[in-house]
C-alpha cells in the first residue's frame, strides 16, 4: 500500500485561467478532496474536466471535526487534496490546523503552489516588496482592534491586509487614527478579474475615494511601512543625560533609561555619558 499524503492546492483569485496544469494533474489523481464549498469548488472542477470520487466540506467551523476522518484516509494510503474558495489554503482560509494535525502524525505534505491575493497586490503595489508582513483581516473591534492598528502605525515593513469593501471606509478611518493620514497606501481590487485595479495614494486620499466612488469587489490594502524616527541628537541625549544623573541616577541607569527612551544603542549614550566619543 502507497503512503497517504496531503496536498494543498492553490486555486485561482478570480481568473479560472490561473489554474496550473499541476494543480489540474493532482486534482484529477485525488482520492479524497477537502474544499469550502462543494458547489464553488464542483465549478472549478467541472471547469477543468476533473472528478474527485469523495468531496469533504472543510470550513473553519468543521476543520477540527473532518481532521480524524482524513488522517484515517492517509492511513488507508489515500492522496487528500486541499483547496479553499480562491488562492492559497491556509491564508486566510482552513487548512492550518488540518496541516498541523497531518505534519503531527507523520504523513507526507505536498504544497501545489498557486495564486494568493495578498502576494499578488503587493508585487503590483509599487510599495517595497522586499520585507513584508501579512496581516489578513484585522480584528472587527474591541482591544484586539486597537492593539493591532498601534503595532501597525510602528511597523516598519509593508503590510499587507484582506477587507471587505463594506468594511473598508471604517479600517482607512481607523488607520488614519494609528499611522495619520499622509501615509501611503495602495490597493488590489477584483484581482485577476474583468474589473481588476491598483490603486495608489495616501491613506487621506483612500478614505475621500471611498466618499466618491463606492468600494465594490474585493480587496487588498497595502500599506507602507512607518518610516524611520527622525534622527535623534548627541545633543538632546546629553541634555538627558545629564537631567537623569542631576535627579540622581548612576550613569549605568542613566545610560540604559536614556537609551531605552530615545531607543538608541546603549554603546552610544554610554560613550556621551563617559565622554570617550571625543577621542573616537
Ligand atoms: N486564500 C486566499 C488567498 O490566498 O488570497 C484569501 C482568502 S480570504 C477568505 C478572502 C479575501 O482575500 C478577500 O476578502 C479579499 O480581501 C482577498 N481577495 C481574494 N481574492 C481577491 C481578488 N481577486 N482581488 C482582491 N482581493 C482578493
Amino acid at each position: 500500500m502507497s503512503a497517504g499524503v496531503l496536498i494543498l492546492v492553490g486555486t485561482p483569485i478570480g481568473n479560472l485561467g490561473d489554474i496550473s496544469p499541476r494543480a489540474i494533474e493532482v486534482l484529477g489523481a485525488a482520492d479524497a478532496l477537502a474544499c469550502e464549498d462543494t458547489r464553488r469548488t464542483g465549478r472549478l472542477l467541472s471547469h477543468i474536466g476533473v472528478r474527485v470520487p469523495v468531496l469533504i466540506v472543510m470550513n473553519d467551523h468543521t476543520e477540527s471535526e473532518v481532521i480524524t476522518g482524513i488522517l484515517d484516509r492517509l492511513a488507508a494510503g489515500q492522496r487528500v487534496a486541499v483547496v479553499s474558495d480562491a488562492g492559497m489554503p491556509g491564508i486566510s482560509d482552513p487548512g492550518e490546523r488540518l496541516v498541523a494535525a497531518v505534519s503531527a502524525a507523520g504523513y507526507v505534505i505536498e504544497v501545489v503552489p498557486g495564486p494568493s491575493a495578498a502576494v499578488t497586490a503587493l508585487v503590483g503595489s509599487g510599495l517595497p516588496a522586499g520585507r513584508f508582513v501579512f496581516e489578513g483581516f484585522l480584528p472587527r473591534k474591541g482591544s484586539g482592534r486597537a492593539e493591532r492598528l498601534s503595532e501597525l502605525a510602528l511597523e516598519r515593513r509593508t503590510v499587507l491586509l484582506y477587507e471587505a469593501p463594506h468594511r473598508l471606509e471604517r479600517t482607512l478611518t481607523d488607520l488614519i487614527g494609528a499611522c495619520g493620514s499622509d501615509r501611503r497606501v495602495a490597493f488590489g481590487r477584483e484581482l485577476t478579474k474583468l474589473h481588476e485595479e491598483f490603486w495608489r495614494g495616501t491613506l487621506g486620499d483612500a478614505l475621500k475615494r471611498c466618499a466618491d466612488v463606492e468600494p465594490r469587489g474585493e480587496y487588498v490594502l497595502v500599506l507602507d511601512g512607518a518610516p524611520l524616527p527622525a534622527e535623534v541628537s548627541d545633543e538632546q541625549l546629553r541634555e538627558a543625560l545629564t537631567l537623569a544623573r542631576s535627579s540622581g541616577e548612576s550613569t549605568r541607569d542613566a545610560v540604559a533609561g536614556v537609551s531605552e527612551r530615545f531607543g538608541v544603542a546603549k554603546r552610544r549614550v554610554y560613550d556621551l555619558a563617559t565622554g570617550s566619543e571625543t577621542s573616537k
